[in-house]
């Protein structure tokens, strides 16, 4: 007897990326940020009062919805905090897309995880493949027949980012169809499009605490815009998970926010960190499209991308490779401390030599 439904059985769910334990591994496989989070977070951790784990925290997550509406420059009525921004993008599609709506658009080469929540929540998917040089071939998706769409920008696994200025051009231009701007990687590129959910209420802007700040382990994330967007997603969090930021979270993300300048300092070290290890791929030989990320996307002629995975995963290196069209002849690689990117480029040498 298999008591699994029809759905459970037949879904292709997401892979995440390995976390492996025991050999100790330079780890560029996720893009998590190499650096601590903020000292004040550590602190505020040591702090918790014992109340605060006893009650069930706010279902809204009050606090951190005020901290993060004061970063946005918006009201805390434009804010929605999720268990990582994986469960706010997932809590999206029953939100804003119909089981037998005309669909979510999206590229092909993109976050994996957009086409398996379309086919956990039944919506139907309209996939636009990106031009030869990775980039976004928004007049293929304009002309696409959708009720929305999903635009991880900076894109993954390609790093390539989009102009806040294009992309506005793009949200004005369908003012009938949801725009959801997935910026896990914003901060690196620094030209989000959050301050425009005020003038455009078909945008939606989604963040993470996983990478500028450090937090993957919390599991925190958030989106940004028009108020009954807002009341949207609510109305599906309280269809499925109440307290979905817990209270250590809550209490952690909201040190993490008004530490700025330790999160600028961050930002800033892995973004001089991509040039300078982009500038030695290419010296190497690799492709490698500029990235606005804090991961790098590079593949070489007569290397696989497979190749290049197993040889530095052997050597004790990890990065991320995707066994499917186009992405089997490159890896990703997040950008790690200057030691450890140094390891990488050492490896590599001797990978190539
Ligand atoms: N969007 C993109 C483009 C990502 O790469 C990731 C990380 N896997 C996420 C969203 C989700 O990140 P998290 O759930 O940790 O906030």
């Amino acid at each position: 007897m298999d008591f699994l439904s029809k759905k459970a059985r037949g879904i292709t769910p997401y892979t995440a990326g390995e976390q492996l334990r025991g050999k100790t591994y330079v780890k560029l496989n996720t893009n998590e940020n190499p650096y601590p989070p903020s000292p004040r977070v550590m602190e505020t951790l040591a702090r918790m009062n014992p109340d605060d784990l006893r009650r069930y925290p706010r279902p809204d997550a009050g606090r951190l919805r005020e901290a993060l509406a004061a970063r946005e420059g918006v009201s805390p009525e434009n804010i929605f905090c999720g268990n990582g921004s994986d469960e706010v993008l997932a809590l999206s599609f029953p939100a804003f897309f119909d089981g037998d709506g005309a669909g979510a658009c999206f590229a092909d080469i993109t976050y994996s995880f957009y086409e398996v929540f379309a086919a956990f929540f039944g919506v139907p998917v309209k996939i636009v493949p990106l031009m030869p040089d990775f980039t976004l071939a928004l007049d293929a998706m304009l002309a696409a027949d959708c009720q929305g769409y999903y635009i991880a920008n900076p894109n993954a696994p390609t790093g390539i980012g989009i102009a806040r200025a294009e992309m506005e051009r793009f949200v004005a231009s369908v003012p009938d169809r949801i725009v959801i701007a997935d910026e896990a990687y914003m901060d690196f590129f620094g030209e989000s499009l959050a301050p425009l959910t005020k003038k455009y209420a078909n945008l939606l802007v989604i963040k993470t605490f996983s990478k500028s700040y450090s937090l993957a382990g919390m599991r925190c994330g958030y989106a940004v815009g028009d108020s009954a967007l807002i009341a949207g997603l609510m109305r599906m969090k309280d269809c499925f998970n109440s307290y979905p930021v817990d209270a250590v979270a809550e209490a952690a993300c909201v040190a993490a926010v008004q530490d700025e300048d330790y999160h600028a300092r961050t930002v800033k070290s892995i973004v001089s960190e991509r040039s300078r290890v982009r500038a030695e791929l290419l010296n190497m030989g690799f492709t490698v499209p500029e990235s606005k990320a804090n991961f790098l996307f590079a593949g070489r002629a007569s290397r696989s991308g497979e190749e290049i995975y197993q040889r530095l995963k052997d050597a004790g290196v990890l990065v991320r490779f995707w066994d499917k069209p186009v992405l089997r002849d490159f890896v990703r690689i997040t950008v790690g401390t200057p030691a450890e990117n140094d390891a990488l480029l050492a490896q590599l040498h001797q990978i190539l030599s």
